[in-house]
């Protein structure tokens, strides 16, 4: 299948930015093969010609750190710090089944497509009554949308207690602290063994999918599991993500565990490499930024839900102005509340701009966009999130008659600054159309809509058992919250 796309204007994220102001694009397969001047485009014949009627080309959006089980409970939790923000979150995850994380994954999937994200980064963690805590349920469903995912599986084996900087008086567990062991820790080996099923089952490229390993945290997995899950990623040439340093208790707790920082514990254990993704890597010490730049890392930036849970803000420009490439997110819709990456976009843009720092280090849209593109996708290993010959042909292409982009100023600009996602036309995924007229094309809309309320409506009484449970422990994590910001 040979798709011509003619007469749009190109942002094609390459490292020299260029923006090719009338310009086509000629798809071979899953793969694109030209980018250019519309003059120069080779000779057909096409099998289908799209018409870029002056539309703006730019490279799918790589949504680099979600969880898909949180999207039926977006708008539910009231800003909290994450520590007691996630003791709410887990305990809804547990009465959640196969059906529903792949209702929960259609919602969160259908709402990434439709907002130009072509691929995103699953840290998936379910429930384990379920196979693979019921990540195969979600697969199944980014497969049905059509958009490229890389799961990467949860692992976690240590006890909830021996992983938050929880003190003596608190530490006496409630049976909300047992449950909450319960449901994350399992042996180290069985972990491992689970991991390398999982992806014997599911990794699968050719179907969108990419599965690996997904330690939780550093604090929250033995050495043993770290080194176990990097090198099955390394054995298998696969990405490796982890959540690192999101707020100052899990710093707290790396010091008091290894005497470092979180990231210098993962470099001790030589884990730190190119293939690494590090979700947040807010609360770092300034030694960390050198440790990304040299060995490749990738911090993951997740604006909104810092923002949403308080967890602090990323030193972004050091990481920029130090050549650590960074890649953005949008988190579960459990801290977010939402899965579109133009939110993302937009904050990352904005945020850092604080008064008194050096502005000539703010970031740029052309590094905003690089960190929804280019950079997620280098992570993950993948040949997308710039448009070039010899790349994946996932792209977005948007409408330029809209209140956003009218008039035209500054294309990138405006990408950045302006653009919702209500512009979005058009997005290919593997040389697929799998958006058209800023609809869905391989699922109807409404059902999803409708199966995600339905999916909502009959966990009702699990949610609200879950959240009595878990309000039983916020005391003691909000003693420890109050203790760690009055001491260093
Ligand atoms: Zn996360």
């Amino acid at each position: 299948m040979k798709t011509l796309i003619r007469n749009a204007l190109l942002v094609t994220m390459n490292q020299q930015d260029d923006v090719i102001e009338n310009g086509s694009i000629v798809i071979t397969g899953d793969t694109l093969t030209y980018i250019g001047p519309a003059e120069w485009t080779p000779p057909g014949p096409f099998d289908r010609t799209i018409e870029g009627d002056r539309r703006i080309a730019m490279p799918g959006m790589v949504n680099a750190h979600c969880h898909s089980p949180a999207n039926l409970v977006r708008g539910l939790f009231a800003s909290r710090p994450l520590e007691i923000w996630r003791a709410y979150y887990r305990a809804s995850l547990r009465d959640m089944r196969d059906e529903d994380f792949y209702a929960s994954a259609l919602l969160g999937g259908m709402e990434m497509l439709k907002n130009g994200a072509t691929t995103v980064l699953d840290h998936f963690f379910g429930n384990q009554a379920c196979r693979f805590m019921g990540a195969g349920a979600a697969i199944q469903a980014m497969r049905d949308l059509g958009l490229r995912h890389v799961v990467a599986l949860t692992l976690s084996d240590k006890n909830y207690e021996e992983t938050i900087p929880l003190n003596e008086t608190a530490a006496n567990l409630t049976d909300e602290m047992k449950r909450m062991s319960a449901s994350e820790a399992k042996a180290t080996q069985a972990w491992l063994d689970d991991c390398e099923e999982f992806i014997d089952a599911f990794h699968y490229p050719d179907k969108l999918t990419t599965c690996c390993p997904g330690p939780s945290a550093v604090q929250r997995c033995s050495d043993e599991l770290l080194r176990g899950a990097a090198e099955i990623a390394r054995k298998r040439k696969l990405p490796m993500h982890i959540h690192l340093a999101e707020t100052k208790a899990q710093a707290v707790m790396g010091k008091k565990l290894y005497g470092t920082s979180l990231l210098q514990h993962l470099a001790s254990l030589h884990i730190l490499a190119p293939n690494l993704s590090l979700a947040h890597s807010i609360w770092i010490e300034p030694g960390d930024i050198e440790l990304f730049a040299k060995s490749g890392a990738t911090p993951v930036h997740n604006p909104a839900s810092n923002l949403r849970i308080g967890s602090g803000l990323a030193p972004v420009r050091d990481f920029l102005s130090s050549g650590v490439r960074v890649a953005l997110g949008t988190d579960g819709a459990a801290s977010n509340d939402g899965q579109n990456m133009f939110d993302a976009l937009r904050l990352v843009a904005l945020i850092h701009n604080q008064a008194g720092t050096d502005f000539n280090h703010w970031v740029t849209p052309s590094q905003a966009l690089a960190t929804a593109t280019s950079n997620g996708a280098r992570a993950f290993g993948l040949e997308a999130g710039v448009l070039a010959p010899g790349k994946l042909a996932d792209l977005v292409l948007l409408r330029r008659d809209t209140a956003a982009f009218t008039p035209l100023n500054d294309v990138m600009s405006q990408l950045v600054f302006c653009e919702n996602g209500r512009s979005v036309d058009t997005v290919i995924v593997n040389g697929e159309v799998v958006v058209a007229g800023g609809r869905l094309k391989k699922l109807d809309e409404q059902e999803i809509l409708h199966l995600a309320a339905k999916t909502r409506a009959r966990l009702s009484p699990a949610f609200e058992r879950a959240m009595a449970a878990a309000k039983t422990i916020e005391p003691a994590l909000e003693e420890m919250y109050f203790e760690i910001f009055r001491t260093a």
